[in-house]
């Protein structure tokens, strides 16, 4: 079967890679759409992910779906031809963390296209792929499988809503109008929040942002006045979720907060040592708090998007077929052209 193997920065290859055998508990899926996260673009422009370099041959790919090809001794509840999305997290099930409900923390943790760990832990990116069966989530026969693709980014937007807590009536920003960012923005509505504002440096994805649902769209490329005379008229923003990875949007969330704010940093920066003005943490009594990954929230991002309580579509921008996998990857780095960008598989 194929794969798409990366082996250096902008080496991307399509080449045969070799089929396991199935364990106890593992099923085969026949990958359907696998969408390209910004992190699967770091390690196509980085090869490394932070601290973390690609030591030996890479399948990225962690926003997975398709349909059972063959059930491993010991698996219940699935069948061949059923549809799943894949959730990509599979935490040890034994330590504290895991133990304790906060399986995201889980200091063994194998999540799937990361060089964390080595031997790095493969991605999805393949026209099969071998995954624990308590890793597929059955999806809708009538679920298109480029929906419940989308099943990974939409429930790390669920996780950083749920990190916020209420939002009823609240006054949203978010900074980044990516697919993590919409995607917040999509997650923030339907939990209540009175109006969200999306602030991006780019014209085209502030525009999908506006076909998704969004409220209030602001181009901050040219400084972040704008932005400050929105939050302004309404006294301020009462959550801020950062989605863009630029320093200059954590300085603006911080401004533009109420007193008592909560700020919720998504992105991921490049350089991760970012200055921020202590002051105003302080004299605004701000609460700073991380999102990573997801937990329970997968299974919530399925039943939303089986439902059509959430509507991705305006999102896909791009769909490749495998073999034009490199293309896809250059697109999916354009930001004036691409929002989700996904590779199709079979
Ligand atoms: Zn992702
Ligand atoms: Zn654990």
């Amino acid at each position: 079967m194929r794969a798409t193997v990366l082996h250096g920065i902008e080496d991307l290859k399509v080449e045969d890679w070799p089929e396991v055998e199935l364990g106890s508990g593992e099923v085969r899926v026949r990958i359907a759409a696998g969408g390209i996260c910004g992190s699967d673009l770091h390690y196509f422009r980085h090869y490394r992910m932070g601290n973390y370099p690609v030591l030996e041959p890479f399948v990225p790919g962690h926003e997975i779906s398709g349909r059972i090809a063959e059930v491993g001794p010991g698996v219940s509840g699935l069948s061949e031809g059923d549809p799943v999305a894949i959730n990509p997290s599979r935490p040890c099930g034994a330590c504290d963390f895991c133990l304790n409900g906060r399986e995201l923390l889980c200091t063994d943790m194998k999540f799937l296209g990361s060089s964390r760990r080595t031997p790095h832990v493969q991605g999805g990116f393949a026209e099969t792929f071998v995954t624990e069966a308590r890793q597929c989530v059955p999806v809708p026969g009538d679920l298109p499988l480029s929906v419940a693709a989308f099943a990974e980014p939409l429930s790390v937007a669920l996780h950083a809503v749920n990190r916020a807590g209420p939002i009823l009536g609240a006054r949203v920003l978010v900074s980044g109008a990516g697919p993590i960012g919409c995607l917040v923005g999509m997650a923030a509505r339907l939990s209540g929040a009175a109006r969200v504002t999306i602030a991006d440096v780019v014209d085209q994805t502030l525009e999908r942002a506006r076909l998704a649902g969004l409220d209030d769209v602001v181009n901050v490329s040219k400084g972040d006045g704008a932005l400050v005379d929105a939050s302004q008229s309404s006294g301020g923003f009462d959550v801020a979720f950062e989605a863009s990875g630029a320093p200059t949007a954590v300085l603006s969330a911080i401004r533009t907060l109420k007193p008592g704010g909560t700020l919720v940093q998504v992105g991921t920066f490049v350089d991760p040592m970012v200055p921020v003005p202590t002051d105003l943490i302080m004299t605004k009594e701000l609460r700073l708090l991380g999102s990573f990954r997801f937990d329970r929230e997968f299974d919530w991002a399925v039943d939303y998007l089986s439902s059509g309580r959430i509507d991705v579509t305006p999102l896909l921008s791009h769909s490749f077929d495998i073999g034009d996998a490199t293309e896809a990857f250059q697109i999916a780095g354009d930001r004036t052209q691409a929002m989700k960008v996904q590779i199709t598989f079979s």
